[in-house]
């Protein structure tokens, strides 16, 4: 009875839960030492809940006390607890994407997808992927690369999939071609059982079993409470009709991005693209466009269905078209058949497009500069599905939202939005509805931020791509970074991946003059992020210090989003 007293005396003064330290001796009950208790993301939101059903905190106290970056737990399998306490790494690489995964090693896509078409579960190491490897990522249980970073192709795509990723574990000597690496000594080949865990990064030999995360009735409660007091809205960045949907089960309030060429990753589509790519003329590029827009129409039309009349920003074609290119043997030899040319042309073409800096080359708006078939192309997609779907659903207010990339100088913004106005307002007049669109851009080229009032008289909003952002600005390569930012963690010279934790100082002072040069210039313009920093807590923190509306991150990490936006505006207050 005594030691309850003191626990309720104890619990009552720090209004938490307690880990208390006791001993009894010679029949005297003496306390050692009391401490707020550890806790597992599920036992935090109970014993929030419990602490404001006591009447001991209020929800606001409750929602501050839950640390964000725990609901990762609750969105994705995890390891079974105790076969993890009886397991040691065998290595480890960054935590790119969280969740748990086991499975047999596969070394390329093609294995991926028919070792799981067949009833394996895989688990795919890389070097490092490219989006010829889209449908073998989605195949497997998880991704383990040795190369990239926080935000390489391999993480950025796994997070957006929700696939557990470990990325750039360069402790792993590759053979890729003899199907085999070897890590810790021990030489592991296809069909091996590997173990990866995206949160922590650990790599582990053999089998460890998942158990699928459940969310438990508090978290609904506790994500009610911060819905009630954050300022911040919360989207997602979404390619597809599924990403989309799980945002909007996860609370998304909007698509803040749709990165367009996400959607041409499989096979047909992908064949139509090349097309594209390789044409020699307007012509031949025009009439591949026609091929893709009903493609590139349909997705936008189940996006919009999914959004059921909540914005849709879409991003118009981003990156160096070689990407897309064939590189196998068998592939370009297809391409050379149904573009009519020889094998030999098209490897001109091929060779033609190779760039030796292809992140500053040409990609983002400079494709539509050069080719403005494909804006317009692009155009006619977004806006003949946002017809279609708001003359299915009149009560919807659908809002597409076009997003120029990569854009400098105002003047490339002028030139592109003239292309997007001119053939979108020809398509609404020719529709008879009415559709409200606007035309924003991408802020992340340094010199857009430097020229912020110039662009905002052009735009109807900004949205902060902080991984370029960042890229552009330390001058680091968002691929390459992580060989070389674990010696300046070493030496202190940087403290956080700032391709995951925004630096506030630099990237983050560049954010604030944009909005501070653009908003007096156009006070209408809303002002968001899609980089990956839209889902990190402390970056959430500072966009709404900064008085963004907006945040957008991948579907699994919009929950906690919400719950930084929430304690953002707790805390200030
Ligand atoms: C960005 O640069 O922050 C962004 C969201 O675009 P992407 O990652 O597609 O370059
Ligand atoms: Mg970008």
């Amino acid at each position: 009875e005594q030691f309850k007293d003191v626990c309720k005396t104890l619990e009552n003064h720090y209004r938490d839960m307690q880990d208390m330290e006791f001993t009894v001796e010679h029949g005297k009950l003496y306390m050692l030492q009391t401490r707020n208790g550890k806790r597992t993301a599920q036992a935090a939101l109970k014993i929030a809940c419990d602490l404001v059903d006591e009447g001991m905190r209020s929800e606001q106290e409750a929602v501050a006390m839950i640390d964000p970056r725990n609901l990762d737990t609750l969105l994705h399998p995890q390891f079974d607890a105790a076969a993890l306490k009886a397991a040691t790494p065998a290595g480890r690489g960054l935590g790119a994407s969280p969740g748990a995964a086991c499975g047999k090693i596969v070394f390329t896509a093609e294995d991926a997808e028919s070792w799981h078409a067949r009833g394996e579960k895989v688990v795919l190491v890389r070097l490092e992927t490219s989006p010829e490897d889209i449908t073998g990522m989605k195949a497997a249980q998880g991704i383990l690369t040795v190369r990239g970073g926080m935000t390489s192709h391999a993480a950025v795509v796994a997070r957006g999939m929700g696939t557990c990723c470990v990325s750039g574990c360069g402790d792993i000597a590759m053979d890729e071609e003899n199907k085999r690496f070897t890590l810790a000594g021990k030489e592991y080949h296809e069909g091996d059982y590997l173990s990866i865990d995206g949160t922590t990064g650990n790599i582990y030999d053999g089998q460890i079993p998942t158990v699928d995360a459940t969310i438990a009735g508090e978290f609904g409660r506790v994500m009610a409470w911060a819905d009630k007091y954050r300022k911040l809205k919360v989207r997602t960045n979404a390619d597809t009709p599924a990403d989309a949907r799980k945002a909007r089960e996860l609370g998304a309030e909007g698509i803040g991005l749709c990165r367009t060429e996400h959607m041409f990753f499989d096979e047909d589509r992908i064949a139509a693209f090349r097309e594209m790519i390789c044409s020699d003329t307007a012509e031949e590029r025009e009439a591949a466009l026609e091929k893709i827009l009903p493609y590139q129409q349909g997705d936008f039309e189940k996006l919009y269905e999914a959004l059921e009349g909540y914005p849709v920003t879409i991003r118009f074609l981003d990156p160096p078209l070689h990407e897309f290119v064939p590189t196998e043997e068998a592939d370009i030899e297809k391409l050379a058949a149904a573009q009519g040319k020889t094998v030999e042309e098209i490897k001109n073409i091929i060779a033609g497009l190779h760039e030796f800096n292809p992140m500053m080359g040409h990609r983002g708006c400079r494709l539509a500069v050069t080719y403005p078939e494909i804006a317009r192309m692009q155009t006619k997609a977004v806006i003949r599905a946002a017809i279609n779907v708001q003359k299915e659903h009149p009560g919807w207010k659908v809002k597409p939202e076009i997003m120029i990339p990569l854009i400098c100088d105002v003047k490339e913004l002028k030139y592109v939005k003239k292309i997007v106005v001119e053939t979108a307002d020809a398509e609404i007049k020719a529709s008879g509805i009415e559709l409200y669109y606007e035309v924003g851009t991408m802020i992340e080229i340094p010199r857009a931020a430097l020229t912020a009032d110039e662009i905002a008289a052009e735009a109807d909003f900004f949205c902060f791509g902080t991984n370029d952002l960042t890229q552009m600005t330390f001058g680091f390569s968002r691929d390459d970074a992580g060989k070389f930012l674990t010696a300046y963690y070493d030496s202190k010279i940087l403290e956080n991946d700032p391709f995951a934790k925004l630096d506030q100082n630099g990237v983050g002072k560049l954010m604030d003059m944009s909005i501070k040069l653009g908003k007096p210039v156009n006070p209408k313009m809303h002002v968001g992020i899609c980089g990956e920093h839209g889902g990190d807590p402390s970056s959430v923190e500072f966009c709404h210090k900064i008085g963004l509306d907006y945040v957008s991150c991948s579907p699994f990490r919009v929950p906690i989003a919400r719950l930084a936006a929430a304690q953002a505006a707790i805390n200030q207050k």
